[in-house]
């Protein structure tokens, strides 16, 4: 029984109540783990925001989260998130507000045309979900929802993206399968951490071109990383030593000063 999640304002019987958020724990790492995928939560409920960062970074997703509007509209700014989570009913602003001045250009996004909007709403009515969609919201979701729920519909909506529409890469001798969170070099499959494996799948989607650490740990790492911590160098050099053994040629290369350059096919 997964559990659900409920807004202020809903009702809850003792049996939903006794669903909390941390049923979730016993979620699985998704078929469609993606490890370079950004998310951000615009919400002000501490439970729901600590339940869906635990349940979506269970998921294999980088999240980051907003209290309010401003905190949202300063975050949007700075970092290319893939897609935001906006409730409808913050402290500063409604997210319905928030989505229109992100589609007519009111709010910087550092992500663009490309970022995704799901709205949360307790809302149900046609009116209300008529109005998300035309402020500009790719999909919205009613409150209470299951997390698997949100999950398929994040999937869906980054589906969406025909850049990155397939979740097979290819670079050389290296195969990673996204959807299936696989990775091979020739004949030989790697047996990857999280980390690791959405380091590889950054740099198969960019090979040849050099990614730095502070790119890596935005798009791999969520925002509770420190940066002055060692984890993308060792994370880096720990993906090395899988990538490449005995006298196989070295595919990771690093460039002082710079980053990390997965070398293209040839
Ligand atoms: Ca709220």
């Amino acid at each position: 029984m997964w559990g659900l999640l409920h807004t202020e304002g809903t009702k809850t019987t003792g049996k939903q109540s006794e669903s909390s958020p941390k049923e979730w724990t016993g979620v699985r790492r998704p078929r469609g783990y993606r490890g370079d995928v950004r998310l951000l939560v615009v919400e002000d409920e501490e439970g729901l925001v600590s339940a869906l960062r635990s349940g979506l970074g269970r998921a294999g997703y980088a999240v980051d989260a907003a209290a309010t509007g401003a905190e949202a509209t300063e975050k949007l700014a700075t970092t290319a998130y893939d897609l935001a989570i906006l409730d409808i009913t913050l402290p500063d602003t409604s997210g319905l507000d928030l989505c229109r001045a992100i589609r007519r250009g009111e709010t910087e996004v550092a992500s663009g045309r490309d970022l995704r909007v799901l709205m949360l709403t307790a809302r149900a009515s046609l009116a209300d979900r008529v109005r998300g969609l035309d402020e500009g919201a790719d999909d919205y979701l009613t409150k209470p929802f299951a997390l698997v729920e949100l999950l398929a519909r994040i999937r869906a909506l980054l589906r969406r993206d025909i850049t990155s529409g397939t979740s097979q890469l290819e670079v050389g001798e290296l195969v990673l399968d996204g959807a299936r969170h696989l990775a091979s070099r020739g004949a030989r499959e790697l047996s990857l951490t999280l980390k690791e494996f959405g380091v590889l799948q950054y740099l198969m989607s960019r090979p040849g071109h050099v990614v730095s650490a502070e790119e890596l740990l935005e798009h791999v790492w969520d925002e509770n990383a420190d940066p002055f911590t060692q984890s993308v160098r060792v994370t880096v050099g720990t993906l090395r030593r899988k990538l490449t053994v005995g006298d196989e040629e070295q595919l990771l290369e690093t460039v002082i000063g710079r980053g990390y350059r997965l070398r293209g096919a040839t």
